[in-house]
């Protein structure tokens, strides 16, 4: 555990009394951020402190049934309120990202911000920009972390089921439904606690995963028959979307979600890239199954990173090139 300065068991004390906190979220925030983001404002709000949860850009909507969900402040919308509330704040919680540059258009405000910051994170290689931290790399979820940090001060009784189910997203989402490796006994004893609160999981199950317009199962259908390229003898597999053709499928924010995961249903894939192009710039996830790190070639080739199953990162070459690249990289890193 890698702790500064942090005794969780005398967490209120470290933080003070009404407090002005913000918790920021990283770029693209997913059900891991949103949900520990909420989860942790909940949980300070009860404390007495004055709480605000700040994205750097729109959430995804399959989240806005979480209770807390539409005082979320969306920078991109709100700038003046979003800054007001950063310029003001006595502390910035910093949840679910390692680095300072994983905030978008938040990264000059948070960099440059007086408060003390204190990041709660289970990405590797975290850049340790925060005088306090709570950072564990092999945990499941921030989720997770926010409910270990609440178990560890005197205040477990605070949780209820606007925490618990916050909480439970966050977990459900970045373990795949508990089934990654990173899903440890304490990963279930943790939701056993969350599930004993009373909120209805099966319910939460439902809103996060059937919750698909009809365009984005059919734009899955068209990425997988039509435009996923396999290299079975190298165990990898490509799927790529121009702009155009999100388009085509009335594309919105998070449409694409999963789609990466497809391929390695198929026994010879270990690695999947989904790629997707937006204003001159193109997103790239990677997903592998086993030991198979992608966030190192994520990190060498596309100035991303994350973990060792689950990476992103970018390139500002056309769509058509960066496959072109990626497919050579690839061939490379795993020779038949
Ligand atoms: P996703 O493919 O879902 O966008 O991202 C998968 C994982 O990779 C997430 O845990 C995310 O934090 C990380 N990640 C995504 N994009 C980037 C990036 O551009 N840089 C870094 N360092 N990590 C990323
Ligand atoms: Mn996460």
């Amino acid at each position: 555990m890698d702790f500064k300065n942090v005794d969780l068991g005398h967490f209120s004390e470290l933080i003070g009394e009404k407090q002005r906190i913000c918790i920021l979220s990283h770029k693209s925030p997913d059900g891991d951020s949103i949900g520990s983001s909420l989860g942790l404002f909940h949980f300070l709000n009860q404390l007495g402190h004055s709480c605000s949860v700040i994205t750097p850009d729109r959430p995804p909507s399959f989240l806005n049934w979480l209770e807390g969900s539409d005082q979320i402040i969306n920078f991109e919308y709100h700038k003046a309120k979003a800054t007001a509330a950063i310029e003001n704040a006595d502390w910035l919680f910093c949840l679910d990202f390692n680095g300072l540059n994983r905030v978008g258009d938040l990264t000059e405000l948070l960099t440059h911000s007086n408060a003390k910051k204190f990041n709660i994170d289970h990405h590797q290689e975290p850049e340790h920009f925060a005088a306090y931290e709570y950072i564990e790399t092999d945990a499941s979820s921030t989720a997770q972390l926010i409910y270990e940090l609440i178990a560890q001060t005197p205040h477990l009784h605070l949780l209820n089921q606007a925490i618990a189910q916050a909480l439970y997203v966050g977990i459900m989402t970045d373990t795949g439904s508990f089934r990654f490796s990173s899903t440890t006994a304490s990963t279930h004893h943790v939701i056993a606690n969350l599930i004993a609160t009373g909120i209805d999981n099966a319910a939460i199950h439902r809103n996060v995963y059937d919750s698909s317009t009809e365009q984005r199962l059919r734009l899955l259908g068209y990425a997988i028959s039509d435009k996923m390229q396999l290299f079975k003898e190298h165990g990898f597999s490509i799927i790529a979307l121009s702009e155009e053709e999100l388009q085509r499928f009335e594309y919105q924010k998070g449409d694409t979600e999963g789609i990466v995961n497809y391929p390695l249903s198929i026994q010879e894939i270990k690695v999947s890239v989904f790629l997707s192009s937006k204003d001159d710039k193109v997103k790239m996830s990677f997903r592998s199954k086993g030991d198979i790190a992608v966030n190192s070639i994520a990190n060498q080739y596309f100035e991303g990173g994350g973990h060792v199953n689950a990476a992103g990162g970018i390139s500002h070459i056309s769509l058509d090139q960066t496959v072109e690249r990626l497919i050579e990289i690839l061939k490379n890193e795993f020779p038949n």
